[in-house]
């Protein structure tokens, strides 16, 4: 129906007859001439309407926004002074000879050039809509170029790409999974994968030695940061291959994938300990682009007469940190009071500082409501701090996790809020990771899956598992994870010992991974493998804010869909035949108890 996508015409067409198929982004009636920005996925041309030409000046006439039109006329320069430099198609227009509307429109229920004015709602329950934004055409545009590329560089790699099922059997990653009701099994339920892990681990024990494969995978969690219930990852796994391997395999992948899509050289990927990350950033995947860092000052308030520092500081599970902020004695009380808020968000009980006025004034040049608690050490702590006049210093005091996500979330909060980036890209692997992770009752969860090879013996496991480490890595982008992996176990008894820490007895074990622990003795070879978060990745490569914007159809946070009102109830018929009765109806607040 066209010969060109709007956005296609430039300079070189002039003279040219050319049809557009489109749609009315905007038209202004100019003294008896009508202008139509005429636009399409790739961008938008100026169509002029000459009354002379009566039936297509008719036409154009009664056309109103979001028409859809073909329109075929001459491509000619612009009249000189009404060029447009910053429209890739400014310098020239088309002179409309026919005009034909293809179908009409509504009035929108909002102007894609005013979708601001609206909330996000509005523009989720007509996503359709919200989708002609020629920003959110460049982003899935650009989405799709980074699976095109990501897939070109995989194959070209040996990776095959394999389907894995949907409808499946719980895969742990650590979340609630989504049920799916059988209807020919009364009582029985498939879960959505949370990831192909075991499949992909299946795969390789099959022989086919290289695998990818651009995924949904489905976690019903609480879905309080910018998560979806449905994302996607780039997933894949190899046979044969150490922690290098797959590092290098992957580091080279997100190089070129930069490089080729965004012209950017990423720097080197440095690697850093799990404990280090903590310790200097209080997060497992800090944001190297912050120059500030956490600096341990337990030894120090071990000795002071303040409950609240002297606790933690000899506490097993305490932990008192420093921030020093260089430049931040000019914080106001006000902006002070804002961080003591949001350090709470993390459970953090207050937020101790000093300003540096004047250090060669010893104490009389500090501001601080609690220097006076700390006299017998505050020289130490200015030294080892490297103190200067005009810094301000934050202090978390509590357990470690506490002052490990306060004191990790201020600092990315005070990067951003300062503007103390050092650079556009900071790229790090975070490797040697604890196995397991306790919770509040002390029982051990596997910090990444159970899957993942530990570094020790299975006996050196079972004697003392809180301190074993294992075979993951994670590669982390300015704070954001962007994809974790690991070695494998590859071995039927270490998964058995795994499963035993966990807390997984033998029965349990067979029923949920009896197949695989099958599969473990009939000829495993060693194997590891990595998933991205293809979402997170095209976020960071876009710039955009949320994930939802780099989503064609995301759902809210509370994982419902606004357009199509998922999910939706079912009729007592279908109910009936997956054997299911409901209990009372759920009030809403009280749904998921
Ligand atoms: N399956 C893991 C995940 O989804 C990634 C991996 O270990 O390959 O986090």
């Amino acid at each position: 129906m066209r010969s060109h996508y709007c956005g296609q015409l430039n300079e070189t067409l002039v003279d040219d007859q050319v049809t557009l198929c489109g749609w009315v982004h905007r038209r202004r009636d100019h003294g008896g001439v009508i202008f139509l920005d005429m636009r399409d996925r790739d961008g938008i041309a100026q169509v002029v309407v000459d009354p002379d030409t009566e039936e297509a000046f008719a036409t154009a006439d009664r056309a109103r926004n979001e028409y859809v039109l073909r329109i075929t006329g001459r491509v000619r320069p612009r009249p000189q002074g009404t060029e447009n430099p910053n429209m890739p198609t400014g310098m020239i227009e088309v002179l409309a000879k026919q005009v034909e509307v293809l179908n009409s429109a509504a009035t929108p229920p909002f102007q894609l050039d005013e979708h601001g004015k609206v909330g996000e709602e509005v523009r989720l329950k007509h996503r359709y809509i919200d989708l002609r934004r020629p920003e959110m055409i460049d982003k899935l545009r650009l989405r799709s170029r980074i699976s095109h590329n990501v897939r070109a560089y995989l194959e070209n790699q040996g990776f095959l790409d394999i389907e894995t099922p949907i409808l499946t059997r719980a895969t742990p990653e650590g979340a609630r999974d989504y049920l799916v009701p059988s209807r020919t099994h009364a009582g029985s339920f498939f879960a959505l994968p949370q990831s192909p892990q075991l499949f992909k681990q299946l795969l390789m024990v099959s022989g086919f030695d290289r695998y990818y494969q651009i995924a949904k995978c489905f976690r019903d969690e609480d879905l309080r940061a910018d998560r979806q219930p449905e994302f996607t990852q780039i997933d894949l796994e190899a046979s044969f291959v150490e922690e290098d391997d797959i590092m290098g395999i992957t580091e080279s992948m997100i190089r070129g994938l930069f490089q080729e899509v965004l012209d950017v050289e990423l720097p080197s990927f440095p690697r850093m300990p799990y404990s280090e990350a903590m310790s200097r950033f209080g997060s497992d995947k800090p944001d190297l682009r912050i120059p500030l860092e956490l600096t341990d000052v337990d030894d120090l308030m071990a000795k002071v007469d303040f409950k609240v520092f002297s606790g933690p500081a000899t506490a097993a599970d305490g932990r008192v940190a420093a921030l020093k902020v260089p430049g931040g004695a000019e914080l106001s009380r006000k902006a002070i009071d804002e961080y003591t808020k949001f350090v709470g968000i993390y459970g953090a009980k207050g937020l101790a500082w000093i300003k540096v006025n004047e250090r060669a004034k010893g104490l009389e040049g500090l501001q601080s409501p609690i220097v006076k608690f700390m006299e017998n050490v505050i020289d130490d702590l200015l030294e080892r701090l490297d103190a200067q006049d005009g810094d301000i210093i934050f202090f978390g005091a509590d357990k470690a996790r506490v002052v490990n996500e306060a004191l990790g979330a201020l600092r990315v909060k005070l990067g951003e809020d300062l503007d103390l980036y050092t650079q556009d890209w900071a790229p790090l692997w975070v490797v040697d990771f604890p196995m397991f992770e306790a919770d509040d009752a002390g029982r051990l969860h596997a910090l990444h899956h159970p899957f993942t090879a530990p570094s020790c013996s299975p006996d050196a496991l079972k004697a003392e598992p809180a301190s074993a480490l294992s075979r993951a890595y994670d590669m982390v982008l300015n704070g954001t994870e962007l994809g974790g992996g690991s070695i494998r176990i590859h071995d039927q008894a270490m998964q058995r010992t795994v499963f035993e820490v966990l807390g997984i007895g033998e029965a349990e074990a067979e029923e949920k991974f009896g197949f695989l622990l099958d599969a473990l003795k009939y000829g495993a070879p060693p194997h590891g493998g990595l998933a991205f978060g293809l979402d997170r990745l095209v976020m960071l490569m876009t710039g955009a804010k949320t994930i939802r914007e780099v989503i064609a159809f995301p759902k809210t946070q509370s994982a419902s869909c606004l357009m199509t009102d998922a999910p939706g109830e079912v009729s007592p018929e279908q109910l009936k035949e997956l054997n299911i009765r409901l209990r009372q109806k759920a009030k809403p607040e009280t749904a998921g108890e």
